[in-house]
């Protein structure tokens, strides 16, 4: 499917830094829009589309805590740019914090295009958990033009390989996510390493890569001599 791809005017923090596009079809009727996929679980289940929103586009947020430096969450390709423009840019001086923590960020960084395209990967895989709400044909001529035909019900966590639900995003209304997105390489943020896993995975695998991770549980299972 060929983009619209018209720049889009932000007043957000970070204006000029970055030119953010129209992601409908090319030639479409009607405003430009970032998230054009988006309309139908905003409306449905809005904690979700923001969840995919955030989680694409915005680094996670812990290490910003305690400092007064920068936001909490900040835009993934901000973590591209040198301290200096950081600093005039988003107003975040990143000199401050320590080394690890600074390569922390770092590891977050992607551009702009790469976070839009999880964006729409991962509304695919929302629609294809089991339970999930149906989507609205445009939405579903959208998806499947740009990553083929979707599968209901097929959506796997990326780590267990089980298959995920719709519903543990409502049930972490009650508390933690269920849910969360997850990388097969930490450190590489792109449509074809991010997907969802169970929060228990996701803790599990820490900052390991997928491959990594199944060698050391199965080194540990080797060690322990566990048998089924
Ligand atoms: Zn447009
Ligand atoms: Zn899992």
């Amino acid at each position: 499917m060929k983009l619209c791809c018209k720049p889009i005017q932000t007043r957000l923090l970070g204006k000029g830094v970055i030119t953010r596009c129209c992601y409908k079809e090319d030639g479409h009727i009607g405003s430009c829009e970032e998230f054009p996929y988006l309309f139908h679980l905003n409306s449905v289940a809005p904690r979700v589309a923001n969840k995919i929103k955030r989680d694409a586009t915005k680094t996670t947020g812990a290490a910003w805590k305690s400092e007064d430096a920068g936001p909490n969450r900040i835009d993934r390709w901000a973590m591209l740019l040198d301290e200096q423009e950081l600093l005039e840019k988003y107003r975040v001086n990143i000199s401050v914090l320590k080394p690890g923590v600074q390569a922390k960020l770092r590891e977050k960084a992607a551009t702009y295009e790469d976070c839009m395209n999880v964006a729409a990967k991962l509304t695919l895989l929302v629609y294809q958990m089991r339970d999930a709400p149906t989507p609205p044909q445009s939405i579903s001529f959208y998806l499947e033009s740009r990553f083929g035909i979707i599968l209901f019900g097929s959506t796997k966590c990326i780590i267990c390989k089980d298959y995920l639900s719709f519903s543990l995003f409502d049930e972490a209304k009650r508390g933690r996510a269920h849910i969360e997105t997850a990388h097969a390489n930490p450190r590489i943020h792109n449509p074809d390493n991010v997907g969802f896993a169970h929060r228990e995975c996701n803790i599990a695998q820490g900052n390991r890569t997928l491959d990594e991770f199944y060698k050391w549980i199965y080194n540990i299972l080797q060690r322990v001599e566990y048998r089924l």
